[in-house]
């Protein structure tokens, strides 16, 4: 018999349906509040930003979600993506661990975000709406938003936080490439930009920052709205076909994860991978232990507060109940721009306060100690942002090295570096610092979370 290295699904056999985990937990989570009333937000509030039938979305109690044709048709391009079990990594180690990785790379541009950007795109598109805007960190989702939008012949406006946008011009030409427009954030185009400007002329922006003014232009504009690449429960549900998929795979492979572990930024790729298993968990089919796995210098889950914040810096945002940094935290530049988030989705950060998973904090030289390891062994170099998640699994695979346990664990690769290779340069360079974060820094961002809020 052969071993097997990679499972691949028929494209007959790619899911039809998202799955919504809220449909099976007893407690639901806390709604987001409008902050003048305190309120919980209504569909008008949400109108001028989102398409009806995301607003549906973000809100519905129902287990599943059809996936619309023309959406099963654009994910066909690089869909379903390949299970890999990492049998020249697990050699390599020694471990008698078993690792298997659910490869998100294979998309056009390299990561996760696709599986919602083509979505979005496409119900903006069907209810008319001629234009999106969005932020971009390191460019990643703008990437994945600029080429769904030229699916669906949408304009596209994206602010990039201008740290990448100056150090990353790849990513901005990709997204140029797809025909949208690139502004570096704070920009003057718009008033919270402008606000930064004139305290900090030279800013180097923040994912926070970049939110504001995307969602100032599209409020202003009503044939334009806002997309949003993780977060928001519509974004974690689109994403679970990696889990619904990766399930399949399993079973191919006749094998049952001991360990579901990904990184989390937004969360978006781990609730997409997990929130399958989890409800097989639920039902008693299965048991693997979650884990998330964020980085040291913006760990939301592990140091954060779990209380009602602002998704962006302005304070233009609904409150949402979430694991926070603050909102006017300013995460180290770290190389994980897909990580430099203040928040946490208020799913996530809701499921993690009932103990449905754990959570741990990895600095930035062990990640891409591991990153270089993986590299080495499967080819693959991974995306700085899972490269947590492969530190983790590494860490786990050497213990279980040390007990002689042959656990099977399974990890979301979510991207590729092709475009990050001078953060690897970095690392081999012995230029890469770890950026913990100082207690008195968390401490007075912790202090400027609003007030009295639905506590
Ligand atoms: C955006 C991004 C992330 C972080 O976002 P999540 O919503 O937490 O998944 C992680 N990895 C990659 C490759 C990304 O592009």
């Amino acid at each position: 018999m052969v071993e097997r290295t990679k499972y691949i699904l028929d494209e007959a056999d790619m899911p039809t349906r998202w799955y919504n985990v809220i449909a099976d937990l007893d407690v639901p989570p806390p709604p987001p509040l409008h902050p003048g009333t305190g309120e919980p937000v209504g569909p008008d509030d949400l109108a001028p930003l989102f398409p009806q039938a995301l607003i549906e979305q973000e809100v519905t109690t129902e287990r599943y979600v059809d996936i619309p044709a023309e959406v099963l048709e654009v994910y066909r391009l690089w869909r379903p993506s390949p299970l890999y079990r990492a049998r020249r990594l697990e050699k390599a180690l020694g471990t008698p661990a078993r690792i298997y990785y659910k490869y998100e790379g294979v998309s056009p541009v390299g990561s996760h975000k696709p599986n919602t950007a083509v979505p979005q795109a496409y119900y903006n598109a069907a209810e008319g709406i001629a234009k999106l805007t969005t932020e971009t960190g390191a460019g990643q989702w703008g990437s994945a938003l600029a080429f769904a939008c030229a699916t669906f012949g949408l304009e596209c406006e994206a602010w990039q936080v201008r740290a990448s946008y100056d150090q990353k011009p790849y990513r901005k030409i990709m997204m140029e490439t797809y025909g949208t427009t690139v502004h570096p954030s704070p920009s003057k185009l718009t008033e919270a930009g402008r606000a930064v400007l004139a305290e900090h002329p030279d800013s180097t922006g923040s994912l926070g920052i970049a939110i504001s003014e995307a969602v100032e232009m599209a409020a202003q504009d009503p044939n334009a709205r806002y997309a949003l690449g993780s977060v928001l429960n519509h974004v974690l549900l689109h994403q679970t076909i990696i889990g619904e998929e990766a399930l399949k795979q399993f079973e191919m492979a006749g094998d049952t994860p001991d360990l579901v572990v990904g990184c989390t930024g937004g969360g978006s790729n781990f609730g997409g991978l997990t929130f399958p298993f989890l409800r097989e968990k639920l039902a008693g089919r299965a048991n693997p232990v979650i884990r998330a796995v964020e980085p040291a210098a913006c760990p939301s889950l592990t140091r954060g507060t779990y209380a009602y914040d602002f998704g962006d810096t302005a304070g233009l945002t609904p409150l949402m109940k979430m694991h926070t940094l603050g909102h006017d935290f300013i995460p180290d530049p770290i190389h994980a721009g897909g990580l430099r988030y203040h928040g946490m989705s208020p799913l996530l950060s809701h499921l993690y306060e009932q103990g449905f998973y754990e959570a741990q904090a990895i600095n930035q030289r062990d990640c891409f100690a591991a990153g270089i390891q993986f590299a080495r062994s499967e080819g693959i170099i991974p995306a700085p942002e899972p490269t947590h998640a492969v530190a983790a699994c590494i860490e786990e695979a050497l213990r279980c090295k040390e007990t002689g346990e042959d656990k099977v664990i399974l990890t979301a690769l979510c991207g590729h570096a092709n475009l990050d290779l001078p953060a690897y340069g970095a690392y081999l360079a012995g230029e890469m610092v770890d950026n913990e974060l100082d207690d008195d820094v968390l401490r007075t961002s912790l202090a400027a979370l609003p007030a009295g809020v639905g506590s």
